[in-house]
């Protein structure tokens, strides 16, 4: 029997700004180690302590749309303002060397992973409460007050789409929360429907009985 290189799962985190997904990732990935995290592009500037190649590319405007018009990006959205969309390559390296691919992403870009990748596992990250959403928004000091209202407002509209996510996590305690998301992928790595290249193999090997 040869053996099976089982591709990664394309894990898609979005919640609203200020719902402490990006530490919440940044934890996963530092605790397993079967996860690779993609960096995005943005027209956004940096915020202070972010570096280019660590938190983002950060790029002009031109030249995100040179890299759409080469076709370098499974997705990408407008956000707040400005652009972000995901870088082709890394995604598909990692995914066939099995390991799972961290896209921390908003809703427009999950919603076209999903079209381009029906097998991609979509999580939504939520605050317990929005009263401790603008809290977290304000605490962290980088936006305008104007820019806030903006986030908070983006929320409303991403809520909506919630129902097209696999799953919510209630992000109310950072260690919890991590065990959590990884439970909820490992489970996902059981799902038949995740497994038809490995179960079509079994069924090849039991065809000669
Ligand atoms: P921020 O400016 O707070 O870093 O990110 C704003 C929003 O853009 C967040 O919801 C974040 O998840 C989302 N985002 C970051 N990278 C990408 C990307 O590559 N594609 C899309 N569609 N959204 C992204």
């Amino acid at each position: 029997m040869s053996n099976i290189v089982k591709k990664g799962i394309l894990i898609v985190v979005s919640g609203f700004s200020g719902a402490g997904k990006g530490t919440l990732m940044k934890k996963l990935i530092s605790e397993y180690d079967n996860y690779a995290l993609s960096v995005s592009m943005t027209t956004r500037k940096p915020r202070k302590g972010e570096q280019d190649g660590r938190e983002y590319y950060f790029v002009t405007r031109e030249r995100f749309e040179e890299v759409i018009s080469v076709g370098g990006l499974i997705e990408y959205a407008s956000y707040v303002d400005n652009y972000y969309g995901t870088p082709t390559e890394y995604v598909e390296e990692k995914l066939n060397s099995g390991l799972d691919v961290v896209l921390e992403i908003e809703i427009q870009g999950a919603l076209k992973v999903k079209e381009k990748f029906p097998e991609a596992l979509l999580l939504f990250v939520m605050p317990p409460s929005i009263y401790e959403l603008k809290e977290r928004l304000l605490k962290r000091g980088t936006e305008t007050d104007a820019n806030i209202g903006k986030r908070l407002k983006r929320a409303k509209e991403e809520a909506e789409g919630i129902n097209h996510y696999d799953y919510i996590i209630i992000n109310d305690d950072l260690n919890k929360c991590v065990v959590r998301l990884n439970e909820i992928i490992l489970a996902a790595h059981a799902d038949p429907l995740r497994n038809r290249e490995f179960i079509k193999k079994l069924m090849d090997d039991l065809s000669q009985y």
